[in-house]
């Protein structure tokens, strides 16, 4: 794990982020400092609009401020559409450009990675978090610029005004803060008890749900009612809590506040007796202050969002810093003759766990099948994974025509490999682009035609209203199991690999569709190295080796016959798995 990064180092790399649009960023905040600095016009044009034109009744002197104040609006509705539209922009940008470097960062991630992340965890992470960093950014520059200018203006307009009133309204100012601050503390203490409760509620409700059987045979009615009751009383409590908090909250701001005006109407109209304010001035003053308290209030609760918004982006640049598949091989090879060798290979998920495999050792002379046999968590699935290297055994050599994997480039060695698992993975693409997955560009549809023919695909591919250009998938044809399975192999025999790896279906499939699928596999089989996780008995026989594996070990290899006759481990699970009825495709694993 790379090491938590700094709150400075995650400001430094977002905005890498947004140096390339540099230009619309500044003229977004240029817009943004406009607009903020337009904010003292008002109550400028507040305070002669009073004096002149109501106090003095100068109709000409009210029309001249009343065009001023339409067109002063109207420069600040461009400088707000500017600077929204402009951040807006840019935000957009830095969250396509996260995305993609987030999906980069998947593309290259080593299998253990995933093993670790769940896909939800990772969907959101490049759905939600982004849009979280971005919406966080802007709210927070927004405020930081717009807000801090508009208070710097409108302060500097009331001190121009009357400073002693400023100065008093801002002694009075931080007593106001602490109060509300108070207030919301305790209503953010009280609602998280109250979610903390909440979900102590559901968790009782959903035992009580899963377990209303055992509750009643065990007469347990009277224990599960108890509980309910103490933990519904505490929602309710807190619940209440909140109520009250948050009933006190405003009415105690209210009232600090009108003790204030009062404070301040009182010196104004002092002052202005002594004719030292006008009634304008004294408007204009307490709109200043009042256009002031919005922005001030958001700039108090910037570290909210901007916390919210650090997590998320360390979240992102988390997986943006894994550490992508190690790709050190720099061999190349063309094409593979296929002699497939494991050497003393050990291998464990991660460095604490138990061996998966010990000392496992064998070799698959170029176009033979070795078939992997042995129960359910013995490691066949293991040994497959690690030959297009998914995961590195950590002692021990896999050689493929006498050279050690690891020392090919992995697209070298993928290149060399054709995969056929259990669970048959096509896109949300035509039939045409899912046979030839992967390759580009595409190959004639001969070839494609000649491919899904071998695997006995073409027959329902042609029955298709679009042929080779229907779209699979959710918007496409749904197409039966074995007909996934057949697109699947005309995919591998279109690929071409010299060495296949087969994790046979478990699942069972009409004899028509199974027939059909078992013919498509002999012949993608045909010329190339296959190691087969064989399920199936017709497989296994049909195999050239089979190789027994029992909790990460070898136990036994040979032929079928070989096997069966020396009456070892493959024979007994032969013998036991079969029962009486030797049906061929009789699930062995
Ligand atoms: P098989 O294919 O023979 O059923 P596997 O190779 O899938 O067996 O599993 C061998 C052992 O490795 C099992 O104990 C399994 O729990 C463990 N294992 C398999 N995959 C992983 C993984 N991705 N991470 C950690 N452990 C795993």
């Amino acid at each position: 794990m790379p090491n938590p990064l700094t709150s400075r180092q995650l400001y430094l790399r977002l905005l890498r982020y947004v140096r390339p649009y540099a230009r619309p960023f500044t003229i977004g905040i240029v817009a943004m400092i406009g607009l903020a600095l337009t904010e003292p016009a008002i109550p400028a044009i507040l305070k002669p609009l009073l004096d002149t034109g109501f106090i003095e009744k100068n109709i000409d002197s009210i029309h001249h401020l009343l065009l001023l104040m339409v067109l002063l609006f109207l420069a600040r509705g461009i400088a707000n559409i500017v600077s929204g539209i402009a951040i807006g922009w840019v935000a957009g940008r830095v969250v396509l450009d996260l995305r993609k470097d987030m999906f980069e960062r998947l593309l290259v991630l080593p299998a253990s990675y995933y093993d670790h992340h769940p896909t939800g965890n990772i969907i959101s992470k490049v759905t939600f978090n982004v849009t979280q960093v971005t919406n966080a950014a802007t709210k927070t520059l927004t405020v930081l610029v717009k807000d801090s200018f508009t208070v710097l203006g409108l302060l500097a307009y009331a001190i121009y005004l009357n400073w002693q009133l400023t100065l008093a309204i801002f002694l009075a100012f931080p007593p106001i803060m602490l109060t509300v601050r108070a207030f919301s503390r305790r209503m953010r203490r009280f609602s998280l008890a109250f979610q903390n409760t909440l979900g102590d509620m559901t968790h009782v409700l959903e035992e009580t749900a899963k377990a209303h059987k055992v509750i009643k045979v065990f007469g347990a009615q009277q224990r599960e009612r108890d509980r309910f009751h103490v933990v519904a009383n505490r929602v309710r409590q807190f619940q209440y809590k909140v109520i009250v908090a948050g009933s006190a909250n405003v009415p105690v701001v209210e009232f600090i506040t009108a003790v204030l005006f009062s404070g301040i109407v009182y010196v104004g109209t002092r002052q202005a007796v002594e004719n030292e304010l006008s009634v304008g001035g004294l408007v204009a003053f307490f709109a200043a202050i009042g256009l002031m308290t919005s922005p001030i209030k958001r700039l108090t609760n910037t570290s909210q969002p901007l916390q919210k918004g650090l997590a998320a982006a360390e979240i992102i640049f988390d997986l943006v810093d894994e550490p992508a598949e190690p790709d050190k091989g720099a061999h190349d090879l063309e094409s593979a003759n296929g002699d497939l060798t494991f050497e003393g290979v050990w291998f464990r998920y991660n460095e604490s766990a138990d061996d998966t495999l010990q000392d496992v050792s064998f070799q698959v002379p170029r176009g033979t099948t070795l078939a992997l046999v042995g129960p359910s968590g013995s490691g066949k699935t293991t040994i497959a994974g690690l030959l297009p290297r998914f995961y590195e055994p950590y002692r021990g050599r896999i050689l493929l025509d006498g050279i050690d994997i690891s020392a090919l480039s992995l697209s070298a060695l993928r290149r060399q490999i054709s995969y056929l698992g259990q669970d048959v993975v096509l896109f949300n693409d035509s039939v045409r682009v899912n046979i030839a997955y992967g390759m580009d560009p595409l190959p004639d549809d001969d070839r494609i035609i000649a491919a899904a023919r071998a695997a006995n695909a073409w027959e329902f591919i042609e029955q298709m209203p679009q042929g080779l250009d229907t779209l699979i998938g959710e918007n496409g044809v749904r197409l039966s199991g074995g007909q996934r399975q057949r697109l699947a192999i005309a995919r591998a025999i279109l690929k071409d690999a010299p060495v296949l790896i087969l994790d046979e279906a478990t699942s069972a499939l009409d004899t028509k569709s199974e027939q059909l699928v078992q013919q498509a596999l002999e012949r993608v089989r045909q010329g190339r190295t296959t190691l087969v996780i064989a399920h199936r008995l017709s497989t296994i026989e049909n195999a050239d080796r089979l190789l027994v594996i029992d909790k990460g070990h070898v136990v036994e290899s040979g032929t079928h016959a070989e096997l069966v006759n020396a009456g070892g481990a493959y024979a007994a699970l032969y013998h036991g798995q079969l029962g009486g009825t030797g049906e061929p495709g009789e699930p062995v694993a």
